[in-house]
């Protein structure tokens, strides 16, 4: 019988997660909700040397804000639990201990300081069959010594016995078959009597076997691990029911060769992180997707075109509809450049899909950085202003460089406009636009424009300068969207009150004097 998809994603809480490791849960979820699977989270905190506080709360958010939706694991919980492995202690005792009774793992006593002479004594020295029997471990120390040296406490190690000599294949549902020969694996370390901890390699098999995971998908740094998984599983008796592997290609840097690094988005400025990141430590703190203004459905669409094609050019997809096209058989196997520009493309293109009332409130906080109360304004008047501006912008943020001016009349006049369009006869040309505004009927952009143009022509007024000093005196410098759309949400008021404003404050230039 087929057995039902289960995924999982397995980060190490060692900081914030990379957006690397984000589009590694991304595949994993795409793949998962494509065959009516399961998707797990699991978190791997085996090793306390780094682990950091936060980092946890950090991966189970970001995942939330970007909509990948976790079905079992930490933070939701299941039938499979504890998810945290640092919680599951007695469950990999058990598992070791079968490894030691039948022979396929043993104890070792070597010190580090024993295991730095012995790598000081030949070059390329490696914990395995040429050497182990050189080394103090339960191979070669005699029985009762090794039960008196564990019961006195004496810190050992578990090594899994690797034989040599044999071709292990690795089956990879994206790199296909690949055969190494155990000779080039060490013994390696499965568990630490000092943490009563397994290391990495023995939790990560033994949970995807108990938590029934089918696919492991993660990133190519591991492919060199998995020759050893394949034997763990094999030492288990648990071949028939091993995961199937993929290992995603690397991300790599926008510019040059190698691989993505947080450098690269401080140099070029973009983050590399989904949410700001707060050192613990250091109390340095990183730019993350969410706080520069990414939308989570733009940065999705971006992550999974990165080394994923939908087999014909559509860029432009929503979750759902990745999930009806994803497929292993359009993921390429080799590293894909983290082109940043094309992120910001995303951006802009999702906000032209939000509505002007979500777009305004996500634009509230940063009026509110910029010294503006939002409460001042009706949700209704951010709407609107937002919406004449939203297709000039990549980021929420840059809204409050385009639409200022809907909440703050200008205090100062770009220089370059006044000289260009002050003339001597515009204070009182704008005296007389002052009248001609109170006396519309209409202040509805569509009804007021025909009949200030119209006056403009009857009074044979140049019109490309009475409509810019009007946009003067509105933004403050002659940029911005159709006047007439921005005097309908000034209303007649504001508009009269920056006209006189302008007139007041405007002087000419001396070179015009
Ligand atoms: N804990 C590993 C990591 O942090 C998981 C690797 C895997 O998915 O097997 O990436």
């Amino acid at each position: 019988m087929e057995r039902k998809v289960r995924v999982r994603f397995a980060p190490s809480p060692t900081g914030p997660l990379h957006i690397g490791g984000v589009r590694t849960a991304l595949y994993n979820y795409l793949f998962a909700r494509r065959n009516g699977g399961e998707m797990l989270l699991r978190i791997e905190d085996t090793d306390s040397q780094r682990f950091v506080p936060g980092a946890e709360e950090y991966i189970v958010e970001a995942l939330g804000w970007l909509g990948i939706k976790i079905d079992e694991g930490v933070g939701v919980g299941g039938d499979h639990g504890p998810y945290r492995q640092s919680e599951r202690r007695d469950i990999y005792r058990k598992y070791v201990q079968q490894l030691l009774d039948e022979g396929k793992a043993y104890y070792a006593f070597d010190t580090p300081a024993e295991l730095e002479a012995a790598r000081n004594s030949r070059p390329n020295f490696q914990y395995d069959a040429s050497t182990r029997m050189e080394m103090r471990n339960s191979l070669t120390i005699p029985a009762d010594e090794v039960k008196a040296m564990i019961e006195a406490g004496t810190p050992y190690v578990v090594r899994f016995l690797i034989e040599p000599g044999r071709d292990v294949e690795v089956n990879d549902l994206l790199r296909g078959r690949v055969v190494i020969n155990s000779s080039i694996l060490d013994d390696k370390v499965l568990y630490k009597s000092a943490d009563d901890l397994p290391t990495y390699h023995l939790a990560n098999i033994v949970d995807d076997h108990l938590m029934e995971v089918t696919h492991v998908i993660r990133g190519e740094e591991w492919l060199p691990s998995a020759p050893l998984h394949v034997l763990l599983y094999e030492a288990f008796g648990w071949t028939d029911t091993a995961p199937r592997f993929v290992h995603l290609p690397l991300l790599l840097k926008p510019d040059g060769k190698g691989k993505l690094s947080k450098r690269d988005g401080d140099r070029l400025g973009f983050p590399v992180f989904p949410l700001e990141w707060h050192d613990p430590k250091t109390g340095a703190v990183s730019a993350g997707y969410r706080e520069s203004g990414y939308l989570p459905e733009a940065v999705i669409n971006f992550l999974a075109l990165l080394g994923w094609n939908p087999g014909d050019d559509t860029e432009i997809m929503s979750m759902d509809e990745l999930v009806e096209k994803f497929s292993f058989d359009h993921c390429s196997r080799s590293g894909a450049k983290f082109a940043y520009e094309k992120g910001r493309w995303f951006n802009h293109e999702y906000l032209q899909k939000v509505s002007d009332e979500r777009l305004a409130e996500l634009f509230k906080p940063v009026l509110t950085k910029n010294g503006v109360d939002p409460s001042a304004f009706t949700d209704e008047y951010i709407a609107r202003a937002v919406g004449l501006l939203k297709s000039r912008i990549n980021f929420v943020a840059d809204l409050w460089d385009q639409a200022r001016f809907f909440f703050v009349a200008p205090e100062t006049y770009a220089e370059k406009d006044i000289r260009k369009r002050w003339k001597e006869d515009t204070p009182a040309i704008m005296e007389e636009l002052i009248g001609v505004l109170t006396a519309l009927p209409s202040f509805k952009s569509a009804e007021a424009e025909p009949i200030v143009l119209q006056w403009v022509a009857d009074k044979g007024y140049h019109l490309g300068n009475v409509m810019n000093a009007f946009r003067l005196c509105l933004v403050g410098e002659c940029k911005g969207p159709h006047i007439f759309d921005i005097t309908e949400l000034l209303g007649l008021d504001e508009t009269v009150s920056r006209i006189r404003r302008g007139i007041q404050t405007i002087s000419l230039p001396p070179a015009q004097q």
